[in-house]
């Protein structure tokens, strides 16, 4: 298995090596549009993206003339079986390529982007094998590492794209999850290499149920983690590009912690000029409160929205007990 394993990255490498000279050695539709997207030939170097050509049988020949089985071309990925009996087609066609690493800096699979906007689905992904785990793996992490350790941060978002730009803008400790939300292994992962999670996913709902559900994952961890919220519509990559380096440092700046976040969710639902506004605020604020572990944490954020509630702290605080928190 450990044998069959090394083909497969080894086969993968000679695929991303055949899409890479597609892109960059004649002239094609893969280098127009790569073009339009705007990064510098030393991030496409550095990412290996390529371009799988609009034929049935490109790569296919290409890995059979090294002399690489069909078999194993098949079990990567890389090719699909056709309807009759042993017929075989380039699994990914007319779309630009972007490999994917594992942490040791293996290509374990890819992503294909389509480059005419009417052809669907936009993303095709490599099926999973024994190496390509979409729920462990994080785009971007061989890359990400080092810079992790100089920043002291992972800045997590959705897309292959949004971790190319924002690398190439400056902030190589982006990584991107593959198309499945955040999972407990991901969380598990960025543990081993950071203890501060910045959330920057797209602004759009996916993006928002996203944020809430790994609110939950990270809140099961010690694992700290702020949530950066682009403009209604944005994604990383875009927000980078129309507004520069400077703007996205502020949103990481003003960028609130998970409690934060959610008091601003609350505070959004409930107005705090009525009694009744008041209490409400006040219940759903001890629930979030009731979950901290510190003590310190939660004396601190009730000192907070005591004032800003215009009651005591004690008031607030028995509200946590009432909400059936055992304090200390
Ligand atoms: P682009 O900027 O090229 O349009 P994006 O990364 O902004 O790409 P999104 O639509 O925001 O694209 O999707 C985020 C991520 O989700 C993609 O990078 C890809 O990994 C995954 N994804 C999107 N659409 C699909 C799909 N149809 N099938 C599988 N994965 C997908
Ligand atoms: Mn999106
Ligand atoms: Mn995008
Ligand atoms: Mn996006």
């Amino acid at each position: 298995r450990l044998e069959n394993n090394r083909k497969m990255t080894e086969i993968n490498r000679e695929a991303a090596n055949f899409f890479y000279r597609c892109l960059t050695s004649r002239s094609n539709k893969g280098f127009e549009y790569l073009k339009s997207r705007g990064w510098k030939k030393k991030t496409i170097q550095q990412f290996g993206i390529g371009f799988a050509p609009d034929q049935w049988d490109a790569l296919l020949k290409h890995l059979t003339s090294k002399g690489y089985e069909t078999q194993l071309a098949h079990q990567a990925g890389l090719i699909t079986k056709g309807k009759t009996k042993d017929t075989y087609y380039d699994r990914f066609r007319k779309r630009l390529m972007f490999p994917i690493f594992n942490s040791r800096g293996e290509i374990v699979g890819f992503g294909g982007r389509v480059i005419d906007t009417e052809d669907q689905p936009k993303y095709l992904n490599s099926p999973e094998t024994s190496l390509f785990n979409k729920r462990k793996l994080l785009y971007g992490l061989n890359l990400a590492r080092v810079h992790v350790r100089e920043s002291g941060s992972i800045l997590v978002t959705e897309g292959y794209t949004d971790v190319i730009s924002l690398h190439e803008k400056g902030y190589g400790n982006a990584v991107a999850t593959l198309g499945t939300s955040l999972t407990a292994d991901h969380v598990h992962l960025l543990s081993r290499y950071t203890k501060l999670a910045i959330l920057c996913f797209d602004s759009d709902s996916a993006g928002s149920s996203a944020v809430l559900r790994s609110i939950d994952l990270f809140a099961k961890t010690d694992l700290k983690i702020k949530i950066l919220t682009l403009p209604e519509g944005t994604d990383p990559d875009q927000y980078i590009r129309r507004k520069g380096q400077r703007a996205f440092e502020s949103l990481i700046t003003e960028a609130p912690t998970s409690v934060e976040y959610q008091i601003n969710l609350i505070r959004k639902k409930h107005s705090l000029a009525t009694v009744e506004g008041k209490i409400h605020f006040a219940r759903e604020v001890t629930q979030i409160l009731s979950k901290l572990k510190s003590a310190v944490e939660r004396e601190a954020y009730a000192a907070r929205l005591a004032e800003e509630m215009g009651i005591s702290k004690t008031a607030l605080l028995s509200e946590v007990k009432s909400s059936g928190f055992r304090l200390g």
